[in-house]
């Protein structure tokens, strides 16, 4: 290794889903939306003056935060905004977790946990799911460092009740706890009410599934002002004009448009509940997902070479290799209602095939 190398700050990276070239393809592998964004995004984007782009961004976003916080019925200095909630999750871990005692988080949930503890040097402990990949609760409440997880937990689909969360939140009140709602909009319902009662509590959302920008990158954390006021901080003296003009501007409209969101989310649920069935009916294990993916297991079918062959007929799904317990299944989003069709067409073809694993 050279002098220089040992100077370098070396990481495993997040690998993030596949995005082909090829657009003709049935996209199941990244939970983004099949749907587009509101209309009211395209007119915000359409009246954006170019000219406008001369000028640095407005660096606390406040057009976006001040809308999210209306909606939301939050004061917008209990909104943080960032290049989706990858960064402002990024931004939370690198603010919060400056500790020397382990923070916790499920072993089976969003890969990229472990990746920004690696990177910022933040010692963490994976507490095992249950055989049903059910968080328990006990094991949040020993000593650590902070907590982070998702609700519903990805790839998992699974949701926890708000007062299942608030009993982690109640128990680990010397520490930030980060409740990830990226998947929250899809029949959840959301801790947010608690960030008024626990000023350790944050929560994460994000544009990129409910508000089907994900091209956009726009994400949120909501806490107690003294909390965000923390993490702004950070992020002032990481990057202050992390949020773009057309990001704000399209993120303001898609926030407000509440009645386009209630159709498209709903629609999703509806989708969702029908594949769930589907697939039960062709043999899968498919837990009771409250996301807009769900994570299925064939006792006939080996997950990979179903991957494989799905993505010969140009489906797209993702399947992850470890940890070991996941190994044999597969995450799928949910699409439109044809391209599920599409999906089951394949599937119940190739299941009827005699493949013993
Ligand atoms: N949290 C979870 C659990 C996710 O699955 C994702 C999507 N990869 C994110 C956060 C980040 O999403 P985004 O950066 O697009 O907001």
């Amino acid at each position: 290794m050279s002098t220089w190398e040992k100077n370098i700050r070396r990481v495993t990276p997040y690998v993030p889903g596949e995005q082909p070239k090829n657009t003709s393809v049935i996209k199941l592998n990244t939970n983004e939306n099949p749907y587009p964004p509101s209309p009211k995004v395209e007119e915000a984007l359409k009246n954006m003056n170019p000219e406008k782009l001369r000028l640095y961004p407005d660096p606390t976003a406040s057009e976006l935060v001040e809308a999210v916080a209306e909606v939301y019925g939050l004061e917008k200095e209990q909104v943080f905004a960032g290049v989706g909630s990858d960064d402002a999750l990024a931004m939370a871990f690198l603010t919060c977790f400056q500790t020397p005692k382990p923070i916790l988080f499920p072993d089976i949930t969003y890969s990229f946990y472990d990746v920004w503890a690696d990177l910022f040097r933040i010692p963490y402990e994976v507490q095992p799911l249950d055989d049903s990949f059910l968080i328990r609760l006990e094991d949040y409440k020993k000593e650590n460092g902070g907590i982070v997880f998702p609700n519903p937990n990805a790839p998992t689909g699974l949701l926890m009740s708000v007062e299942q969360v608030e009993e982690i939140v109640r128990a680990n009140q010397d520490v930030i706890v980060i409740v990830d709602e990226a998947y929250i909009d899809f029949g959840g319902i959301s801790a947010l009410p608690l960030i008024k009662k626990y000023d350790n509590l944050l929560i994460a959302q994000t544009g990129s599934k409910s508000r089907s920008l994900a091209g956009m990158r726009i994400g949120f954390l909501f806490g107690s002002p003294k909390l965000i006021g923390y993490i702004n901080d950070c992020k002032y003296s990481f990057n202050s004009y992390t949020m773009n003009c057309p990001a704000i501007a399209a993120g303001t409209a898609a926030i407000r448009d509440q009645e386009y969101f209630q159709q498209c989310t709903q629609k999703i649920i509806e989708t969702r509940e029908w594949a769930k069935r589907r697939f039960r009916e062709l043999g899968f294990l498919c837990g009771d997902s409250m996301s807009n993916f769900v994570f299925v297991t064939h006792p006939k079918a080996a997950a990979e070479e179903l991957f494989t062959a799905l993505k010969s007929a140009g489906i797209y799904v993702r399947h992850f290799k470890t940890p070991e317990r996941i190994r044999n299944y597969l995450r799928i989003t949910i699409g439109t209602k044809e391209e599920m069709d599409a999906l089951f067409m394949f599937l119940e073809q190739y299941i009827s095939t005699d493949r013993s694993v």
